[in-house]
């Protein structure tokens, strides 16, 4: 017997058929003897569906007044759930109990629209649990100090399921989705694309930030910290199944670098088409540029990932970074109205038809060779790397974005991801 929980997304929670067999699902692990805590999401489309409706009546604004309503408001998106699975559960004759960030209670501070939880007392759940009762907690939201409801940011329930899962020190945090598990990489784009069976908290990490959106990077982050082992598992299966075949099933986030983990050097490829490139020419190499430059950048809130100054020639550089897409035009028209003048730079020029393409495996640690292997297979298909940018346990190269599938499945097959590791 052990405490687990179950976090459903919005899919698994989309209409009331969903719900049913959500609770026949948590109710045969409760019936095998297990203490359940459910963290649901809203019914798919929910929050959406609130959301517009606020914007109907006044257009969006960043200010708290506002930010405070949008937050009550989508918070009932994950109320209304969580009752309904209640609701479900004890039909199915299971005692069942819900309860809002609120009731307790889940501390966060009062960045509405993505707050941090600070805290979860875990006393009235412990009681209920004890109690013999299924104990279901709304996901994405909490309270601040003044006894404001917060939400956590799109997507936020993942992280209420892992915090939740680690103040109360469960077994392990099962994420049913509509994905059955993470990929080596995207099966859209390489169809022979296998499902891992364990990956370590690192490598999902890295995937996570790099593009991969199975689970939202700060849940990532948060059962990194508390040494959660998490799940990531199919919520289409039937409710029925062989409860030992389930626990088994889907990707395992393992802490142990061990035995368990499969053996490959390279664990998957993650790609992002949402970069762009931006370069500042000409600029004088003198201490401070860095700074002036992405200092300006910073503060104007844009994001920068990959950086490149190449070396001076006549007490000259050039300067080039990549930025989210979306934040491409606002960074060049910044730095063309500030820093261009200011530095006496030549000339700010950016491409936004770039592509960020990384390989992750904590194997790179104890393997030499594995990113000159990567540069070889791009080479030999003719993709011309713009910029690179390595840590311990990943490689990244910026290319051409119309050469993105092209890397991906070269990668994949050069590394063998479609062959099975063990
Ligand atoms: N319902 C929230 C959203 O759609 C939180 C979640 O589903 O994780 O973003
Ligand atoms: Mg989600």
């Amino acid at each position: 017997m052990a405490l687990i929980v179950h976090k459903y997304g919005g899919t698994s929670m989309g209409s009331t058929e969903r719900i049913r067999n959500v609770a026949k699902r948590v109710a045969k692990w409760a019936r095998a003897g297990h203490q359940m805590v459910v963290v649901p999401s809203a019914m798919s489309g929910e929050t959406n569906r609130l959301l517009a409706l606020a914007k109907e009546l006044a257009p969006a604004r960043p200010d708290d007044a506002y930010s405070r309503e949008l937050d009550a408001l989508a918070a009932t998106g994950e109320q209304a759930s969580s009752a309904l699975l209640a609701i479900a559960l004890q039909a199915e004759g299971m005692p069942a109990v819900s309860y809002a960030g609120w009731q307790v209670t889940i501390k966060t501070n009062n960045a509405y629209t993505k707050a941090r939880i600070e805290s979860i007392d875990d006393e009235r759940v412990r009681a209920d649990l004890d109690a013999g009762k299924v104990v279901i907690i709304t996901g994405f939201q909490g309270v601040d100090d003044g006894g404001n409801v917060t939400t956590l940011g799109r997507g936020g329930s993942d992280t209420s399921a892992v915090a939740i899962a680690a103040a109360l020190k469960a077994h392990e945090c099962l994420i049913y989705t509509d994905v059955d598990g993470v990929y080596t990489t995207d099966p859209r784009v390489v169809p022979e694309a296998r499902r891992l069976h364990t990956v370590s908290f690192e490598e999902m990490l890295e995937m996570a930030s790099l593009g991969s959106k199975v689970l939202q990077i700060r849940s990532v982050e948060f059962a990194g910290k508390y040494r959660v082992p998490l799940r990531v598992l199919s919520s289409f299966t039937d409710w029925d199944i062989d409860i030992n075949e389930e626990a088994s099933s889907g990707t395992l986030i393992s802490f142990e670098e061990d035995e368990h983990m499969e053996k490959a050097i390279i664990s998957g490829i993650a790609f992002s088409r949402d970069e762009a490139k931006i370069s500042v020419l000409g600029v004088p190499d003198t201490p401070g540029i860095a700074y002036q430059i992405l200092g300006t950048v910073a503060d104007a809130n844009i994001e920068v990932d990959v950086i490149i100054q190449n070396i001076s020639r006549d007490g000259k550089t050039d300067f080039s970074f990549t930025v989210n897409r979306n934040d491409y035009a606002k960074a060049v028209d910044l730095l063309k109205a500030r820093v261009l003048p200011a530095l006496g730079a030549q000339e700010v020029t950016g491409d936004a038809r770039i592509c960020k393409v990384s390989i992750v495996g904590i194997g790179m640690r104890s393997h030499v060779g594995i990113a000159s292997k990567m540069f070889r297979v791009l080479s030999e298909e003719g993709i011309n790397i713009q910029m690179i940018s390595t840590s311990e346990i990943k490689t990244s190269v910026v290319i051409d974005e119309k050469y993105m599938e092209l890397a991906v499945r070269a990668l994949h097959k050069a590394f063998d991801l479609d062959q099975p590791a063990d």
